[in-house]
């Protein structure tokens, strides 16, 4: 595994000269035997450094992230994180689901490098590469470290996430947003039953992801809805956009924002495959919709969004709007490609 590549996935300069972010000697590999994680290995490893920055070219909407994870257990098909995988030598594939690195001392790191004089308590992006709560912090609890730091320094942050146990850390996200700009955001592409077992299998189901919605939203913390993917064919249909959006409102979500599939190099392969796998006849009409690589035709994203604009508005809620100084929202989708490991994600 080349441990000395990941300093060029996470900073996404693709400098040679950077210097590693992990020994390879501090590497510590564990299995744990519970139902949960059996097929799971865990990497854990002391990070030199846990504050990333975005480069200025990326146009991202965030410019600092911290992700104590790589891989994740979520193990969405569609995952474009997949490709930073590749960098340390692991399966792009089935590794990616299976093959967790953990920052293990990612709370104390932040806490340091937060009380650095040179830090200007900018904003910071978490989930914006693969789920901090994934099922992995169940066991490593990584975030409470992390958000009672930020919570301390008053740091505005935001949060993008499937996992419903980012619902443990409500007293923590509760203090931090009397204090500092929270922004949350939850993703929920569709509500299909079907589709979600076989295309997001370790996730949380639609409903309760919503249902955390509801909860943040009852404890006074707004959360969005970033609806990603809308999956071409599979989670397009009209009457499917209406019973996801529904449902979004219901929840209490004070925003929807669509976010059409996107294949980049890595997710495309498995995705793909998938396909092949599971709905044969799909695999010539999306090979057709992404002939010009990884983002389907702007008249189809187009139509998306005013499907979904039109229902958000039939059932009474708002598209974004900013809730944060630098809250995370999709990326301009005919934006060039962000470096890896900084790209927004589906999650
Ligand atoms: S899309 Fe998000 S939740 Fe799904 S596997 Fe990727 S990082 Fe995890």
């Amino acid at each position: 595994m080349r441990w000395d590549n990941l300093s060029l996935t996470e900073s996404g300069h693709g400098r040679a000269a950077d210097a590693a972010l992990f020994d390879a000697d501090a590497v510590t590999t564990r299995t744990f035997d519970t139902p949960e994680f059996r097929g799971i290995t865990f990497h854990e490893v002391r990070a030199r450094s846990i504050l990333n920055r975005v480069p200025g070219a990326s146009r991202m909407p965030f410019e600092w992230t911290v992700n104590p994870y790589r891989g994740c257990t979520h193990a969405c098909v569609y995952c474009f994180a997949r490709k930073t995988h590749g960098y340390l030598d692991l399966d792009t594939g089935l590794g990616f689901d299976t093959q967790i690195v953990v920052k293990v001392n990612a709370p104390e790191l932040l806490r340091r490098q937060l009380a650095s004089p040179r830090w200007q308590g900018d904003h910071i992006a978490m989930g914006t590469n693969v789920d901090c709560y994934q099922r992995a912090e169940g066991r490593y609890r990584l975030m409470p470290g992390i958000l009672t730091a930020l919570r301390d320094r008053a740091n505005p942050f935001s949060i993008l996430t499937k996992g419903t146990l980012i619902l443990r850390d409500l007293d923590l996200l509760t203090q931090a947003a009397r204090v500092t700009d929270v922004g949350i955001s939850v993703s929920v592409g569709f509500t299909d039953p079907e589709l979600w077992r076989t295309v997001e299998p370790g996730t949380p189901a639609p409903e309760r992801r919503l249902e955390v919605v509801r909860t943040l939203s009852e404890h006074g913390i707004g959360c969005g809805v970033l609806m990603a993917p809308v999956i071409p064919f599979l989670g397009d249909h009209p009457a499917q956009l209406r019973e996801t959006v529904r449902a979004i409102a219901a929840s209490g979500a004070t925003s929807v924002t669509p976010l059409v599939l996107h294949l980049r190099p890595g997710a495309r392969e498995w995705f793909m495959a998938w396909l092949a796998r599971r709905h044969p006849h799909l695999v010539g009409r999306y090979e057709r919709l992404y002939a010009e690589g990884a983002y389907a035709p702007k008249w189809y994203q187009r139509r998306i969004t005013r499907q979904v604009h039109e229902l958000a508005e039939e059932y009474g809620i708002g598209p974004t709007r900013a809730q944060t100084r630098r809250r995370i929202r999709p990326p301009e989708t005919a934006a060039p490609a962000a470096p890896e490991g900084t790209q927004l994600s589906f999650l």
